[in-house]
C-alpha cells in the first residue's frame, strides 16, 4: 500500500497501525509516519491556529462593538 502523500510504498501490510496514519486534512487516504509528522500534523496545527485566530477576531470585534 502506498502513502497517499509521498506515494512511496511505506504502508506495509500488517503495519497499518504503525504506518497507516489518517492523512486528513491533506486527503482522505492513509499516509506514512514521515508524512504524518512533516505534512499532516503541521497542517492540522495551522488549521487549528487559523480557527483560533478567527474566533479571537470575532470576539475582539464583538468586544469593540459592545464598547461603543
Ligand atoms: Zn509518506
Amino acid at each position: 500500500m502506498k502513502c497517499s502523500i509521498c506515494k512511496e510504498e511505506k504502508l506495509e501490510k500488517g503495519y497499518g497501525e504503525i504506518y497507516g496514519h489518517n492523512a486528513q486534512p491533506i486527503n482522505d487516504g492513509r499516509c506514512c509516519t514521515v508524512c504524518n509528522m512533516e505534512v499532516v500534523v503541521p497542517m492540522r496545527i495551522k488549521l487549528f491556529q487559523a480557527n483560533v485566530d478567527f474566533r479571537n477576531k470575532k470576539e475582539t470585534k464583538t468586544k469593540v462593538e459592545k464598547e461603543k
